[in-house]
């Protein structure tokens, strides 16, 4: 067990193959032990277990010149949304079941290029729609801390393999809360970077004015080297920001008696009746200790909670049935067998290759674009966008950091939730920093009394992803273990 937990930090297993106590073949060895152990949990679509011990002996091969990039050693799982050359990504749909990507995503290519070892696509909700991993093509993932729940969604996968020891981190993508969400189900710690901060080429699109790709880890400095490293210009992306990408890796620790530091809550949020009481206890308890300890606390009010849902709902399925029109089963993807004429292989390649979640949300989108509504619900859902982005950059115009629980409740039973308007509620806390573009984590928070995990979010200002680490680190190692 102490070998496991070992395993499942990457500059704790870094410091080993420095001192040669370790070596790469070892880890891919440990780490496939690992997951031939889990399999119940379906959290890998497929493994690339050979791949992964060839590229091991590669690596040892070039530590040993002293030519190894900064990731060797780095166990990597990618959600089955992110492009690897050569490699099936699916999205976790039956419309993409055998797509081979012809190139690598830009995230992946970087990652390799300092080599760290992709281990396997990890399982999600089918194009990244869902809030439970239960709309997988290729079947629902357990929840490691306690089976008969959810990992969350969308990328169930990735928080359950992070938190088995499955591999070191995970990248995974967060439209409305797919990385956050999951890692707060889980125990683990999930970051969305601003918008803009980390190249989506390479990622297969849901809604592209929130689509992000984020990290999975089970420690803070991790997320920060796997970041430093993906972060930045890309050519490919023109969504991608040319700041310079700061030495994440070297974030400073903060240390107690930083008292400048000024600290959001929203006192509505806490109020909200879906909020569950034990989750609601101890965020209240973790606001006390930090005043306690000089942090300067503000309470907000956020009138416009109650329009997060419904904007992100008709702005995502609005862009998510333009991206997905493509999938019509003539260039690539799934194509029905059973057809006579051009209308029927579109009809029945997208009847039958898309999930009922998926087809609800392009229906979604293509009422609420179609010229009679467009102005009720589209136009509207964008104006509102604008007034929660004017909201939030009056808060963090005064203070350094938004605190909010990060999901409503624990992780719910699997088969539990059956209603899709109770889904999408789950995501109520998480949508916020997507439609202001916003960086967020989650991290740890505390177990309930059924040792379920659950996460604390935090909001920072946009490119401000050193700050988060900082503070996030502080939360956990000084806030957090002094209970
Ligand atoms: N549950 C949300 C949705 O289905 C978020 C998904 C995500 O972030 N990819 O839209």
């Amino acid at each position: 067990m102490s070998n496991n937990r070992k395993n499942k930090i990457f500059i704790q297993t870094k410091i080993l193959l420095d001192k040669k106590k370790t070596s790469c073949v070892d880890i891919v060895e440990s780490f496939l032990k690992n997951i031939n152990e889990n399999n119940h949990l379906n959290a890998f679509i497929e493994v690339f277990a050979s791949e992964a011990r060839e590229k091991a002996v590669e690596i040892d091969k070039k530590i040993k010149f002293s030519k190894a990039g900064k990731l060797a050693g780095m166990i990597v799982g990618i959600k089955d949304n992110i492009l690897y050359k050569n490699h099936k990504s699916s999205a976790a749909s039956k419309m993409l079941e055998n797509f081979i990507s012809p190139y690598n995503s830009t995230v992946v290519k970087r990652l390799i290029d300092e080599d760290a070892i992709i281990i396997g696509r990890l399982n999600c909700d089918e194009f990244a729609m869902g809030s439970s991993n239960e709309t997988s093509y290729f079947g629902k993932v357990l929840n490691p801390v306690n089976n008969k729940k959810v990992p969350g969604g969308s990328s169930g996968g990735a928080a359950a393999a992070v938190k088995a020891g499955l591999c070191h981190i995970a990248l995974a993508t967060d439209t409305g809360g797919s990385v956050r969400q999951p890692a707060s189900f889980c125990g683990v710690i999930g970051l969305k970077p601003t918008y803009g901060r980390v190249s989506r080429y390479g990622c297969i699109a849901y809604a592209s004015s929130c689509d992000q790709i984020g990290i999975i880890a089970n420690n803070i400095s991790d997320i920060a080297i796997a970041l430093e490293i993906i972060a930045g210009r890309d050519d490919f992306d023109s969504t991608v920001s040319s700041l310079s990408v700061p030495e994440y890796s070297k974030f400073e620790r903060l240390s107690s008696k930083e008292k400048k530091i000024k600290i959001s809550y929203i006192k509505n949020c806490l109020n909200n009746k879906n909020l569950n009481s034990e989750i609601k206890n101890k965020f209240l308890k973790t606001i006390k200790s930090l005043k306690e300890k000089g942090f300067e606390i503000k309470e907000r009010e956020f009138p416009l909670l109650k329009y997060l849902v419904p904007v992100y709902q008709i702005i995502t399925s609005a862009e998510a049935s333009s991206n997905l029109s493509r999938y019509n089963g003539v260039n690539y993807g799934f194509r029905s067998n059973d057809i006579n004429d051009v209308d029927s292989l579109f009809t029945k390649s997208r009847t039958q290759g898309f999930g009922k979640e998926v087809k609800r949300k392009i229906m979604l989108g293509t009422f609420v674009l179609s010229l009679e509504y467009y102005e009720k619900y589209y136009e509207k859902a964008q104006k509102l966008r604008r007034m929660i982005l004017d909201e939030i950059d009056k808060i963090l115009s005064d203070s350094d950091y938004i605190l909010l629980p990060t999901t409503p409740t624990p992780a719910f039973n699997i088969g539990e939730i059956k209603k899709p308007v109770e889904m999408y509620m789950q995501d109520i806390f998480t949508v916020l920093a997507n439609l202001t573009g916003k960086p967020a984590i989650s991290i740890p928070l505390y177990l309930n009394s059924c040792n379920m995990p659950f996460g604390m979010q935090i909001i920072a200002d946009s490119f401000r992803e050193n700050n988060l680490f900082e503070f996030s680190n502080f939360l956990l190692n000084d806030i957090l273990n002094d209970k």
